[in-house]
């Protein structure tokens, strides 16, 4: 027998041999249900990608649901932590498809608020009983690394975590800010999905992304990352793939938020229940990371009006509300249709405080940083 057709015959051999071990990888899923797939998850908090694909596919979201919520209180417990959020920019270099803030949004009214006033919003927060203030903001390179380090020092002086949203830097930049005191960082990934990633955020990269997202464990903050739920092109498979992710991190905090279409976007404007999917995906974080800390966003309001509340009893454990001051808030409009926007940081304050209250929960009295309780 000559040498080509021994090798001919390895090949088939070795293509039938590897495509019965498929046959047998996915056995387990085409006989898995839904109890089956949650008592693993609960019992190791591991699940592979198609257990999550099942798990995201799955109508019986009400055990999905249940499940989470009861992994929640385990670990957690019932108080809700509060995260007071100031968005303090609405300039943004960048340009991404789906964002309101885009730099070629011309329909945008921009604004600034100056350091000494971000500082002053944070002295104010303390009298609400906030622990952590959220700087948040589009990329503004008006924000050198001097004025964020004094805006950060400024607001630890009263004895604040602080949490900083925005967007990608430099390692220098992040070790800068660290050293003024930040604490925790937060970066969504968007998507892991790489060619939807680069198609949705023209002159940005999937892999700087990630880098960032390194970077920032590397220095020690506390590492909040996430998606978004139902963008145009977003499959349940990159989904599951992004959730995957997220737990190889592994993030201390995992922020989901609903893709809800902006008028002036170039994007798409695809429907779809993307409420549902944002619950589902918060709820498998839950079972796979039992302790860290996962908000219920303010974008879940805008699709459900009592859309945070369900959040939180679906795995969530946190909430951020706005401290924006009312003239800002507005303009602030990464989507539309932002619940809160005439009402002033003690409306918010005392809003939520109830609304926690009606659900049985109540307003964590202690910082709210990750703590590992899962062993995990
Ligand atoms: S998503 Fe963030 S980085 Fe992208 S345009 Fe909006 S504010 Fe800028």
């Amino acid at each position: 027998m000559s040498s080509v057709i021994v090798m001919n015959l390895i090949v088939i051999v070795l293509f039938y041999f590897y495509n019965i071990l498929n046959i047998f990888a996915i056995l387990p899923i085409m006989y898995a249900n839904i109890e089956s797939i949650l008592d693993k998850v609960v019992q190791s908090h591991t699940l592979c990608e198609k257990e999550i694909l099942y798990l995201l596919e799955t109508k019986d979201t009400k055990k999905l649901f249940s499940a989470a919520d009861e992994i929640r209180k385990k670990y957690s417990g019932d108080e809700v932590h509060l995260r007071a959020l100031i968005e303090f920019s609405n300039y943004c270099k960048q340009n991404c498809l789906y964002c309101g803030l885009r730099r070629d949004n011309s329909h945008v009214t921009r604004y600034r608020v100056e350091p000494q006033d971000i500082i002053e919003s944070a002295r104010k927060a303390k009298n609400y009983g906030y622990k952590t203030i959220v700087l948040q903001s589009g990329e503004d390179s008006y924000y050198t690394v001097e004025r964020m380090a004094k805006i950060i020092s400024g607001i630890k002086d009263f004895d604040f975590v602080v949490t900083l949203s925005i967007g990608e830097k430099t390692f220098e930049e992040y070790k800068a800010y660290r050293d003024a005191g930040a604490d925790r960082y937060l970066l969504r990934i968007e998507t892991t999905d790489e060619t939807l990633y680069n198609k949705l955020n023209p002159g940005m990269s999937l892999k700087n992304r990630m880098l960032c997202i390194e970077n920032i464990k590397k220095l020690g903050y506390e590492v909040g990352s996430g998606i978004i739920a139902g963008l145009p092109g977003q499959t349940l498979e990159s989904i599951a793939k992004d959730i995957v992710y997220l737990k190889s991190i592994p993030v201390d905090m995992a922020g989901i938020g609903p893709f809800i279409y902006h008028p002036d976007t170039p994007i798409e404007n695809i429907k779809g229940d993307f409420f549902e999917l944002s619950l589902k995906i918060i709820t498998i974080l839950r079972l796979l990371m039992p302790d860290i800390n996962i908000p219920a966003t303010t974008a879940m309001d805008t699709l459900n009006k009592e859309g945070r509340l369900i959040a939180l009893q679906s795995g969530a454990n946190v909430i951020m509300p706005s401290i924006t001051e009312t003239i800002y808030r507005k303009y602030y409009e990464i989507y539309p249709g932002k619940v809160c926007l005439g009402a002033t940081p003690a409306d918010c304050r005392y809003c939520i405080e109830n609304k926690i209250k009606s659900i049985n929960r109540r307003i964590s009295t202690g910082k709210g940083f990750h703590i590992r309780q899962s062993g995990l």
